[in-house]
């Protein structure tokens, strides 16, 4: 065998007790506006689709969550729409929210799927309408269409999932008349991570993980405990964009969504080197201190335990 061949051959066997201990587990995957690997917009859906497909051949139920923040902000500076705020927050008016609506479920929801099903037909789009997937009410009525979560109905999810399709959820919601409202994506990933009782809620952004101080490229966060993040939180160690990833991360540990994670969507397959290698790589989130433990003593254990289920 060749050098190549060998390492090959050893990232597979590397990848098994990963591969059997996922098997038939779902995956919340929340793909960021700004999240790109490769050096286009096509190479990072390319690269982010091929990750998923395996995922899902290798038996893992993903679901994938997608924003559009920069391409909205796009088509409406095309359309010479102008953005108004109150109090230094941005107002969604009756025309931006159908702006929203027409950007996520007509070019970045059917890009993702298109991407994706390139290697068979997997995606099937949503949005939060969908099913009444997303329930949801005016977060402020100054801000106009920008809504909170106030129900996640899985059925239609689950019947995807059933059907071993692989939903990727734009995140419209409505409300009981059927008022469309956009909402914050990093939000519906995690509360639909909870509602499925997912395994792991990925995010996929622009950073390599938490940094303990966002200035400084070497202060990452390998590890914390919803705990420990709380406390991020209250110091404003976190924030901007950060802030709904962190309290989606711990609410949802919390709830028992067994993993978060907050990975660099510019690392081409970081998805897999996540889900696949021992080494770990970005942030990632767990409950408590046992669960912190029980990590570390998995990272020492030998593979045959891991495939079992973990150590105690
Ligand atoms: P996305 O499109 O993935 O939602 P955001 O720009 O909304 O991206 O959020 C990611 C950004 O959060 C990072 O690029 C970074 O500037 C910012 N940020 C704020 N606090 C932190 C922190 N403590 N660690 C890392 N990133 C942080
Ligand atoms: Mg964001």
């Amino acid at each position: 065998m060749t050098g190549e061949a060998s390492l090959t051959a050893s990232t597979l066997v590397e990848a098994l007790p990963y591969i059997r201990r996922f098997a038939g587990k779902t995956v919340v995957v929340k793909y960021g506006g700004n999240a790109l690997a490769g050096t286009s917009e096509h190479d990072a859906l390319t690269l982010f689709a091929e990750d998923i497909v395996l995922m899902r051949l290798v038996g893992m139920k993903p679901v994938v969550v997608h924003g559009g923040g920069p391409q909205i902000s796009e088509l409406m500076q095309r359309l010479g729409k102008q953005t108004e705020f109150v109090d230094g927050l941005r107002v969604t008016d009756a025309e931006t929210v159908e702006i929203a609506r027409m950007v996520l479920k007509g070019q970045v929801n059917p890009q993702l799927v298109a991407a994706i099903n390139v290697h068979g037909n997997f995606a099937v789009g949503v949005s939060g309408v969908d099913g009444r997937l997303i329930e949801a009410e005016a977060r402020d009525p100054r801000l106009g269409y920008v809504g909170d979560v106030t129900r996640i109905n899985t059925e239609v999810l689950e019947g995807l999932l059933d059907d071993e399709f692989i939903p990727v959820v734009a995140t419209i919601g409505a409300d009981e008349t059927g008022q469309a409202y956009n909402i914050n994506a990093d939000t519906v990933a995690g509360v639909i991570a909870e509602a499925l009782d997912a395994e792991k809620l990925v995010y996929l952004t622009d950073i390599e993980g938490l940094r303990r101080d966002v200035a400084d490229v070497t202060s990452l966060i390998r590890q914390a405990t919803a705990d420990e993040l709380d406390a991020l939180v209250a110091e404003g160690i976190i924030a901007g964009g950060m802030i709904p990833k962190v309290s989606s991360c711990t609410s949802a540990v919390r709830n028992g969504v067994r993993r978060a994670h907050i990975l660099d969507g510019r690392i081409a397959h970081v998805l897999l080197l996540e889900l696949f290698t021992s080494e770990g790589i970005g942030t990632m989130v767990v409950a408590d201190q046992d669960a912190l433990d029980q990590f570390r003593a998995e990272q020492h254990a030998d593979p045959a335990q891991l495939a079992a289920g973990g150590v105690a």
